[in-house]
């Protein structure tokens, strides 16, 4: 039932029906120049699909607050434009819409970079950003406010300051970057201090609501912890809670984490709502002294019975998710008519939402590749009405037949397993990756309640194909062979083997160390229960609910890999884990690590023997990698048969995914693909 979340709130003078709230993210749809009609449609869906109150992704607060070649700047004239489209079509859709207005600071990947103090991030390449004298602060402060009055009369219906995840308001309170001696960091005596730090974001605030006045909804988000050692401690981040609250604020958002820090929060591994307990923490201390002041948990919650469940707490008062809107932007008005199973639920990945984002490409969704191309792919019930033939229940094929059943078409999908969901039913099966099969049940439900048929544990051929008025091949991939001397070996498998089946206890090795490679070791080594594994997270990464606890314990825990692990993976060149995205790659690898796995790249095979793989290091020296089982994970093949089968018939017939293209399978452009070709046939 959902009562809590359902239950009817305040934020300011805002009156909200109930209590999920659209979380920021940004879409790189921001400068189409299209008169912000795309944009204007991403959230116009979700509105309808029953968020109440959206926020936007960032929107720079002048040239250099963007963090990147497509961050638009919120008192520029097309910008204005774009958000007037955005602002009308959420109203229209009976929703509300807070601007986020963002500062990147050093974040910014560009020459206009602008910081505390020139201390350049990890990942900057050399681009050291540019000390903000007193002048800039001041201009900064008063571009804070224009951009609020400019949100204001583009129609906003609030603004949301962004002071988390480590962009500049949440600079400038780090003993990290901001070095500064004057006012701005220290004291009159020139001692740094928190007080001193804290100056910048609460002058920001005063002019901000100074600007658009006691009535109009100023929401701050603010970093619950940094996860960053050394940075604000927890007495520094509830002062500045604290002060925000005395200040008049309507509600705090909860963040956590710098895009930085080497602790994960967004990705797969992270068990659900991971971080919500430092929310919690501050929500408590910011209650006790303003009761009424509305709190926002948020990360990594993809279902709303958790949010359920956190309300139940009884510390937040809201929560926030973003990711699960652009999986599903039906997932409001699904979770509360109790359709949990038709939800097509976020799987955590990154790969089409943030790790695009990071290099400045319009975001979307693998699960759900019409996201940020709603007026590209529009939907509606045809009155052109086909039977069409999907065939493989793979992401392509579930992503094809998901749009074609869905717009009215008389959908079949054949799949020769007995189960669908192709790639994404091995990957299910490696620990933190169970939520893919979320997505594969969904589709299974979404399908049925479409009326479309599902024809598991057939093999359709062009005799029958034929009488359809479309047909969608989806058929996938095999695992490649490899030409290794013992690899007909009967202790050698196939990684589809080795996930589908499970592998004897022993040394394993692995032959290949690219994203299946990193995959089928965790599989090995990691937990697959997920109570257990949520537990070795919060005890290897310190999560207490402390930020004083977290910020000084991960880089103790990420020294103490565990030993005994009987997995090597092997890999001739490349990184490990290549092909994983940017945001994903790191954490996986980093977890094989701490388990102990040993991972030996640079050399050649020399053959599989009964022991193991004996490789040829760089020097010419040959050593045995123990492996009383070997696994081969070196690629894949299509699936061509059924095309060229069809090719022979005369059939007409779409391609997609790996049957298509499996030298780099990629799950966001096979879904991607299966959209396309729904809408082709
Ligand atoms: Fe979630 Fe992956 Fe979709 Fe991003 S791309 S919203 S992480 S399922």
């Amino acid at each position: 039932d959902l009562p809590l979340l359902r239950s009817p709130w305040r934020l300011g003078s805002l009156e909200l029906p109930h209590r999920v709230v659209m979380g920021s993210m940004h879409t790189g749809l921001e400068p189409r120049g299209d008169g912000g009609a795309a944009l204007a449609a991403f959230y116009r869906e979700r509105i309808e699909g029953g968020a109440a109150l959206a926020i936007t992704g960032g929107i720079s607060v002048n040239a250099e607050a963007r963090g990147g070649p497509d961050y638009v700047v919120m008192t520029d004239a097309s910008t204005r434009q774009t958000y007037t489209a955005v602002t009308a079509a959420v109203h229209d859709a009976g929703g509300f819409i807070s601007a986020q207005l963002f500062h990147a600071g050093r974040y910014a990947v560009g020459e206009w970079a602008v910081a505390p103090s020139p201390v350049p991030w990890r990942a900057a390449r050399g681009l050291v950003p540019r000390e903000l004298t007193s002048a800039d602060i001041e201009r900064t402060i008063a571009d804070f406010a224009a951009s609020a009055v400019a949100a204001r009369e583009a129609g906003f219906d609030a603004v949301e300051l962004m002071a988390s995840e480590g962009y500049l308001l949440n600079q400038f309170l780090s003993p990290l970057t901001n070095q500064r001696t004057d006012e701005w960091g220290a004291d009159s005596n020139g001692e740094q201090s928190a007080a001193a730090r804290r100056r910048f974001p609460l002058a920001v605030f005063d002019a901000v609501r100074a600007a658009v006045g006691p009535d109009f909804p100023v929401t701050v988000r603010i970093s619950a912890t940094d996860l960053m050692p050394g940075s604000t401690t927890e007495a520094e981040v509830d002062e500045f809670a604290l002060a925000l609250a005395d200040a008049g604020v309507d509600a705090l958002s909860m963040g956590v984490g710098w895009h930085e820090s080497t602790v994960p929060t967004v990705q797969a591994s992270v068990p659900h709502a991971a971080w919500i307990s430092y929310g919690e923490r501050l929500a408590d201390i910011v209650h006790a002294r303003h009761p009424e002041l509305p709190v926002i948990g948020s990360n990594r919650v993809i279902d709303l019975r958790d949010a359920e469940g956190i309300l139940a707490r009884g510390h937040v008062d809201a929560v926030a998710l973003a990711r699960p809107f652009l999986a599903d932007p039906e997932i409001v008005n699904r979770s509360f008519a109790g359709d949990f199973a038709l939800i097509n639920s976020c799987i955590g990945c990154d790969q089409a939402c943030i790790d695009r984002s990071l290099v400045f490409q319009e975001i979307s969704c693998l699960v759900n590749p019409r996201a940020g191309r709603e007026t590209e792919y529009p939907l509606g019930i045809t009155n052109a009405r086909k039977r069409v033939a999907v065939v493989g229940g793979g992401p392509a094929g579930l992503a094809a037949a998901d749009d074609l059943a869905r717009r009215g078409h008389a959908v079949t999908v054949f799949e020769a397993r007995g189960e669908l969901g192709g790639q994404f039913s091995l990957a299910a099966r490696v620990p933190g990756k169970e939520d893919y099969a979320l997505t594969v049940r969904s589709a299974a439900k979404r399908l049925a309640a479409a009326g479309a048929e599902v024809r598991t544990n057939e093999r359709a051929g062009a005799s029958a194909l034929g009488a359809f008025d479309g047909v969608v091949v989806a058929s996938g991939v095999t695992p490649r062979a490899v030409d290794i001397e013992g690899a007909d070996l009967p202790h050698v498998l196939s990684y589809e083997q080795a996930i589908r089946n499970g592998v004897p206890a022993g040394t394993v090795a692995i032959i290949g160390g690219g994203g299946i490679g990193v995959d089928l070791a965790a599989f090995l080594v990691e937990s697959h229960d997920e109570k257990t594994r949520a537990l070795a997270f919060e005890e290897r990464f310190g999560v207490d609910g402390s930020a004083e606890f977290a910020r000084s314990r991960p880089t103790r825990a990420l020294q103490q890999p565990c030993p005994g692990s009987e997995v090597t993976v092997l890999r001739r060149s490349g990184k490990f884990g290549q092909g994983v995205g940017i945001t994903s790659r790191w954490v996986n690898v980093g977890a094989l690590q701490h388990a102990g796995v040993r991972m030996l790249a640079g050399i050649d095979y020399r053959r599989i023997t009964h022991e193991g793989v004996e490789v040829v290091h760089a020097d010419g020296s040959v050593e045995l990698i123990p492996g009383e089982t070997v696994v081969i994970c070196a690629g894949q093949e299509p699936n061509e048969t059924l095309s060229a089968e069809l090719a022979a018939a005369g059939i007409r017939h779409e391609i997609v995914g790996g049957a298509r293209d499996a030298r780099s399978v990629d799950a966001v452009r096979a879904t991607s693909e299966g959209l396309a070709a729904a809408r082709r046939v």
